[in-house]
């Protein structure tokens, strides 16, 4: 009993750590930097000065159940920061685990294209949504926390998936409504028409 509860502990302080040490971003400036690499496919990263800072790039792999080494991007910011909804939808799920912490799923069904999306918000401090609920683009859904071990530090751990089910997580970056590579901040009363899934910043920028 006390041997596997030791290495139990054993393998989630090395787990804690390995996030740590893979994140690096407590250095990080809290807006418009992006840590590492800001391209993508040869496409440089437009990151808005007032954007709050990405931590973590996606690092996904996009072969249909293949597995992903960071499936999301990692938006850093305090406790309590609103989260957005990236694209217009409906919540399908408000939940909770050990490792991801509170976290909501928004489906937002097919676009012209024929693809279907889904958006993923992990480590919340609230949730302020119930499932079924139907969302407008920049409705706020929930507040920036550090729940869940794979959270050291606050920050919002944001996913984009595309097809049925569990679909398989894309690069955010190739999606944004300003266009790939340009990330595009929450503007109210700015009409939107797109035939293709397109999306905002899930967190608030700096005006
Ligand atoms: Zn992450």
């Amino acid at each position: 009993m006390f041997r596997s509860l030791s290495s139990r502990t054993l393998t989630l302080s090395t787990l804690l750590c390995l996030t740590l040490c893979l994140t690096g971003c407590i250095n990080l400036p809290p807006y418009g930097m992006i840590a590492g690499s800001n391209s993508y496919d040869g496409t440089t990263i437009v990151m808005p000065v007032g954007a709050p800072s990405i931590a973590r790039g996606f690092n996904g792999n996009t072969r249909v159940g293949a597995p992903n080494t960071h499936a999301g991007i990692d938006v850093v910011a305090t406790v309590g920061a609103v989260v957005l909804a990236v694209a217009p939808g409906e919540v399908t799920a408000v939940a909770g685990d050990l490792l991801s912490g509170k976290r909501i799923v928004i489906d937002h069904g097919k676009d012209r294209s024929g693809s279907i999306y889904s958006t993923r918000y992990f480590h919340l401090d609230s949730q302020l949504v119930k499932i079924g609920d139907q969302v407008k683009r920049g409705q706020i859904i929930g507040r920036v926390g550090d729940t869940g071990l794979l959270a050291p530090y606050p920050h919002l751990h944001f996913e984009l998936h595309r097809g049925y089910g569990f679909g398989h997580a894309v690069n955010p970056h190739e999606y944004w409504l300003d266009g790939p590579g340009i990330v595009t901040c929450f503007m109210p009363y700015t009409s939107v028409q797109t035939s293709q899934f397109r999306m905002i910043y899930p967190v608030k920028c700096l005006q």
